[in-house]
C-alpha cells in the first residue's frame, strides 16, 4: 500500500493468481478499513496545499507520469498479462490508452476556466469558479486494471482533489505499478494513496461514512454501484458511478454483412468479452443474416484460446471459475430455450488450457427475450444474435434494456444513422465504428449503468465544485 507517500506492508497478505495457469504471480498487503482511515487522513492533510498548487505545476506532474508510462509500456503489459489474462498486444493497447487519460488531463488541468455572468443590477457582478471537491476514494476493477485507474486519478488530481484509490483484488499488483509511477513523477506525499485489501466490503463502508471524503468514484458492476450510492448519500456526498452494460449492436439491412461481422467478432472478443461496452445482443437483418454468420463463424474459427504471452493467443481467459459457470449457465439457458450453436459453447479444458479459466468463443443465433442472454450481462465470449425485420422493432428491442452504456449500429444510409444515433437511450453510440472510446471523448452510461462521465471536459468537471460570487460594488 501507498499511504502518504510511504510505501506500507503489513502480516497481512494475500495472493495474486494468473488467471491463464493458476500460478501465483505474487502477493498484495491486505489493508484493512484502519489502514483506508488513515489514507484519507494523509489525503485530507495533503488537499489544501496541493488544491492550491497551480494548474500548471499539476499538469507537469501528470505529463511526467505520461512520459514514466510510456517507457515503462512493455513491462506494464506484460505485468497485466501476466496478472489479468489479456493478448499482450491487447494490454500493450491498454497501457497506452492509461497513459492517454495522464496527458489528456495535464491538458484539461490548465483549461479549468470559470465564467462571469452579467447581472440584472447594475451594481452586481456576477463571477463562477470550478474548484476542487476535496478528499475522492475511488474503487477500481480489474478488467482494465491500468486504465480504469489513470482515468479517475489524472482528473482527480489535476482538478486539485486528493485521493485514496481501491483496486480490484484481483489485480493490485498492477495498482502498485500505477502508484509507483505517480511516485516517481514526484506527486507529494499523501496527494495519491492506494490501499489493497482482499475484501472491499469494510474499506467501502469507510470511503462512504468518512466525512473527510467528499466524493466516491467508482467503476464495477451495477450491484456494488447502487450498494455504495446508496451507502453514500446520507452524506450527500458526489458520486460518479461506471457500471454495468448490455450493449445493443445493429446491422441494418444496407450494412455490409461481412465487414459488420469483422466489426463485431472484433469488438466482442475483446478482453475475452470482459468489457462494459460488449456486446451483448447482435441484431442482424434477416435479409443479411446468412452471410453475417458466415463470415463471423470463419473469423472464430480462426481464434486462438490461451496464454496471453504467447503470440498466436487471440483470446484469453476468463477472470475465475464464477465468470466461467456464468458464461456456460447462459449458453445452456439460450440452447434449451431454442437458441442455435454455431460455433464454442464449451469450457476449454485441453492441455494446459485446463489450467486456467477458458471458454470457447462462441457464437449463437436465434436468440429472444426469453432467454438469459437477453437481459443478463454475459462478460465472456458469447455473441448472441437475434434477426429482425424493420427499423421500429429492432430500436424498441435495442432499448428494451434496464442498461444504458454502449450501443453499435451499422449502417450505409446517413438517415438510418442519425435516426438511430437520436433514437437509442445509450450514453456512447459507435457507428460504423467498433472503438468510440478516447481519453478526449465523454464515457459513461444512462439509467443504470451509471452516473456522470469519465474523460474529456465532463471528466475534470466530475471532480470540481461550483462557486458563485455575487460582488455588490
Ligand atoms: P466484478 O463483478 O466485475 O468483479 P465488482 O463490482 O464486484 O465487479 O468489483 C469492482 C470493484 O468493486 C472491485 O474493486 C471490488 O473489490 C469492489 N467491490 C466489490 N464489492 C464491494 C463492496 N461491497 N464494497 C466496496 N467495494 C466493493
Amino acid at each position: 500500500m501507498y499511504i502518504n507517500g510511504i510505501w506500507k506492508t503489513s502480516e497481512g497478505t494475500f495472493a495474486v493468481f494468473n488467471p491463464a495457469n493458476g500460478n501465483k504471480v505474487g502477493d498484495a498487503v491486505d489493508g484493512s478499513r484502519a489502514d483506508a482511515r488513515e489514507a484519507i487522513d494523509a489525503a485530507h492533510a495533503a488537499f489544501p496545499a496541493w488544491s492550491s498548487s497551480t494548474a500548471y505545476a499539476r499538469a507537469d506532474i501528470l505529463l511526467k507520469a505520461y512520459s514514466l508510462m510510456i517507457e515503462q509500456k512493455q513491462a506494464l503489459a506484460e505485468l497485466m498479462t501476466t496478472e489479468q489474462g489479456k493478448p499482450l498486444k491487447a494490454a500493450l493497447n491498454e497501457v497506452q490508452y492509461a497513459a492517454d487519460f495522464l496527458r489528456w488531463f495535464a491538458e484539461e488541468a490548465k483549461r479549468n476556466y470559470g465564467e462571469t455572468i452579467p447581472s440584472a443590477r447594475a451594481d452586481q457582478r456576477f463571477m463562477v469558479r470550478y474548484q476542487a471537491i476535496g478528499v475522492v476514494a475511488a474503487i477500481t476493477p480489474w478488467n482494465y486494471p491500468i486504465s480504469m485507474i489513470t482515468r479517475k486519478v489524472a482528473p482527480a488530481l489535476a482538478a486539485g482533489c486528493t485521493i485514496v484509490l481501491k483496486p480490484a483484488e484481483a489485480t493490485p499488483l498492477c495498482a502498485q505499478a500505477v502508484f509507483k509511477i505517480l511516485e516517481e513523477a514526484g506527486v507529494p506525499e499523501g496527494v495519491a494513496n492506494l490501499v489493497t485489501c482482499e475484501d472491499p466490503v469494510e474499506i467501502g463502508k469507510e470511503f462512504c461514512s468518512n466525512k473527510k471524503v467528499k466524493k466516491i468514484t467508482f467503476t464495477g458492476s451495477t450491484a456494488v454501484g447502487k450498494m455504495l450510492a446508496a451507502d453514500a448519500a446520507p452524506q450527500l456526498k458526489r458520486v460518479s458511478m461506471e457500471l454495468g452494460g448490455h450493449a445493443p449492436f445493429i446491422v441494418f439491412e444496407d450494412a455490409d454483412p461481412v465487414h459488420a461481422a469483422k466489426g463485431a467478432s472484433l469488438v466482442k472478443f475483446l478482453n475475452t468479452g470482459q468489457a462494459c461496452i460488449s456486446p451483448n445482443r447482435i441484431f442482424v437483418h434477416r435479409s443479411i443474416l446468412d452471410s453475417f454468420l458466415k463470415t463471423f463463424t470463419a473469423r472464430i474459427e480462426k481464434m486462438n484460446a490461451g496464454d496471453g504471452m504467447s503470440a498466436t493467443t487471440s483470446i484469453g481467459p476468463l477472470v475465475n471459475e464464477a465468470a466461467v459457470d456464468k458464461v456456460a449457465t447462459q449458453v445452456e439457458d439460450a440452447l434449451n430455450k431454442g437458441a442455435k450453436l454455431h460455433h464454442g459453447g464449451e469450457r476449454l479444458l485441453a492441455g494446459d488450457l485446463s489450467k486456467g479459466h477458458f471458454y470457447a468463443p462462441t457464437l449463437i443465433s436465434d436468440v429472444n427475450d426469453e432467454m438469459r442472454i437477453y437481459r443478463e450481462e454475459t462478460f465472456g465470449p458469447v455473441a448472441a444474435v437475434i434477426p429482425f425485420d424493420d427499423y421500429d422493432e429492432v430500436i424498441a428491442m435495442a432499448n428494451d434494456t434496464d442498461f444504458g452504456l454502449a450501443a453499435y449500429v451499422y449502417t450505409n444510409n446517413l438517415s438510418t444513422a442519425m435516426r438511430a444515433f437520436e433514437a437509442l437511450n445509450f450514453g456512447i453510440i459507435g457507428i460504423n465504428d467498433i472503438n468510440p472510446t478516447s481519453a478526449a471523448a465523454p464515457f459513461g452510461g444512462m439509467n443504470e449503468s451509471g452516473l456522470g462521465r469519465e474523460g474529456a471536459r465532463e471528466g475534470l468537471a466530475e471532480y470540481l465544485e461550483t462557486k458563485l460570487g455575487g460582488f455588490s460594488i
